[in-house]
């Protein structure tokens, strides 16, 4: 197949495979939302249809917690491999000489990556960096890209807010237009009091909330709870996130199902980044060496919204990844021993909860904000195995991606996946 021009508005998607397996015609209407699905016809191509035999159809993808101002930063950082620590070190070094253009130039380069690989929808957290020559670089550059792209994909910017600076620092980020208030209360001397103090200010503001969360393998951090607590004694009405949640990996399993009551109680929705923090944590063990990720399939297990994204790219926290959403998937199921559904959904409709954006996928009524993927079957998609992959935000191509191969001779079969 030929790509598809950028900006294509597409009418139908001929012959292509469900999750489930099943080959299908899926119909648009100009509105970009999914009008039909029906089982695949023979039927003549029309214009405004790419036929699709050979790719698997998916709702986009999400990426629920990126970081674009620190994105691509690992060479010029000079950051040595280590822990959480030793990269904020080494950000912290960076960051007192970033500019609002290179947040900008870098944001593009990930975003570019995200929207190539499948992904129509990225909350990114920004920091205010105390020692830059204008703290708030990071949070207009990446409200400017809000703006400047949101005809082609939905970007949420977080404010980071560091505990060291002041509520009126605070106010001045929020009143440029920021979408969710973030923090990392569990890195302040006094958590509780930090979390407090964020709260108070999202409740004053009415504005969502995601926290980056215990991102550590002490058991004995749960900020999480408090941030329960707090959630379901207020009242509070809007949505609120907690991200990381590492410590909920090393909870013995009466411990962890307290917590969740009270996380699932409170309507939490949590968000793991398994490549950041199996990177970032276990690094002072020699063996065994503990997994940095929360108790994924308890999670489930007691009805949390979980959702899963890539989290840093190429910078001190994270000198790999690929911003790829299948990328995330293949580590969820290896490490988090989710299977095919769960690692999709986490990636897909989850992130959307997350992010409160409307159900999107290929079935009647779904915004027609999609991913097509040369691969055999749903399986395939998951362990990342290609990169042909053509992305519609409703219902217009917003990215295409062929990837030609040649080899000295053909050894695979037509097809290799299984159905089931
Ligand atoms: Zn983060």
């Amino acid at each position: 197949m030929s790509a598809p021009a950028i900006g294509t508005a597409v009418a139908g998607l001929r012959g292509v495979r469900t999750a489930a397996g099943e080959a299908v015609d899926v119909l648009l209407d100009a509105a970009g939302v999914v009008t039909e699905v029906r089982p695949a016809s023979a039927a003549p191509v029309r214009e405004g249809e790419l036929a699709l035999p050979g790719w698997v159809l998916l709702p986009s993808a999400v990426e629920p917690h990126a970081h674009l101002d620190k994105a691509f930063s690992w060479a010029a950082s000079q950051a040595p491999y280590g822990d959480l620590p030793s990269a904020i070190d080494s950000w912290c070094g960076y960051a007192r000489r970033l500019t609002a253009e290179d947040v900008d130039r870098r944001a593009r380069h990930a975003l570019t990556r995200y929207l190539a690989a499948g992904v129509t929808a990225v909350r990114s957290h920004v920091d205010l960096p105390r020692d830059a020559d204008d703290p708030l670089c990071g949070v207009r550059a990446l409200l400017g890209l809000r703006e400047q792209l949101r005809d082609v994909l939905d970007l949420q910017v977080c404010l980071l807010a560091s505990s060291l600076a002041d509520t009126a620092a605070l106010e001045r980020a929020l009143d440029l237009g920021v979408d969710v208030l973030g923090g990392c209360p569990h890195l302040a001397d006094d958590p509780v009091k930090e979390l407090t103090r964020l709260l108070d200010l999202a409740e004053r503001r009415g504005i969502d909330v995601d926290l980056h969360t215990d991102e550590q393998l002490n058991p004995g951090m749960l900020t999480i709870r408090e941030l329960a607590r707090q959630v379901s004694a207020r009242g509070l009405t809007q949505r609120v996130t907690a991200s990381h949640c590492v410590s909920l990996g090393s909870l013995d399993p009466s411990a962890l199902a307290d917590v969740l009551a009270e996380v699932r109680a409170a309507g939490l929705a949590v968000v793991t980044l398994p490549i950041t923090n199996l990177y970032l944590q276990g690094r002072e063990s020699a063996a065994p060496v503990p997994r940095g990720l929360p108790a994924v399939r308890e999670l489930l297990a007691a009805g949390v919204t979980v959702a899963a994204g890539g989290d840093n790219v190429r910078d001190p926290f994270n000198p790999v990844g690929r911003a790829d959403p299948f990328e995330t998937t293949s580590l969820l199921v290896t490490a988090a021993h989710l299977n095919a559904g769960q690692a999709l959904h986490a990636v897909t409709d989850a992130g959307r909860t997350v992010l409160g954006l409307p159900p999107a996928g290929p079935f009647q009524g779904g915004l027609a904000d999609l991913v097509a993927v040369q691969a055999d079957d749903l399986t395939d998609v998951l362990a990342g195995a290609t990169g042909s992959r053509v992305v519609l935000r409703r219902g217009r191509v917003v990215a295409a991606t062929t990837v030609e191969r040649h080899t000295a001779a053909d050894l695979s079969p037509p097809t290799i996946g299984r159905s089931e």
